[in-house]
């Protein structure tokens, strides 16, 4: 089912992109959680179980985030991934997508 992710995706709603190719999209979160708080979101509307077939998509979307770590200068200082995962995870937004995380060092992962 489309997300809002998806309604980003294909300009249906605005978001503050930082990042973009034809594999994968980035935007700043809408209620950041850090000084840095961008979402590393691939366009194939896709769950959480990665099939083999999506291996190198996700290889993708961790180029794209070393090139906006590199890009917002928090590469060097250091950063934090997270994918949530379901009702425990706490995930909201049902389309596979990785929290980009930084700008001041952050605290305990739970
Ligand atoms: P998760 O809990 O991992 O599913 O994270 C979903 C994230 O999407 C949350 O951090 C929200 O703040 C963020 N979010 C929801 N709607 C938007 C939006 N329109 N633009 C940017 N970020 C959003």
């Amino acid at each position: 089912m489309a997300t809002i992710f998806t309604k980003i995706i294909n300009r249906e709603i605005p978001a503050a992109i930082v990042f973009e190719n034809d594999k994968v999209i980035a935007f700043k979160d809408i209620n950041p959680q850090a000084p840095v708080h961008i979402l590393v979101v691939p366009k194939k509307e896709t769950v959480n179980d990665i099939k083999e077939e999506d291996k190198e998509l996700i290889g993708e979307v961790y180029l794209a985030i070393g090139k906006i770590a590199a890009d917002l200068g928090i590469a060097e200082e250091g950063y934090r991934v997270i994918a949530n995962c379901n009702e425990y995870g706490g995930q909201e937004v049902f389309h596979i997508h990785f929290h980009l995380l930084g700008g001041k060092k952050l605290g305990p992962l739970v």
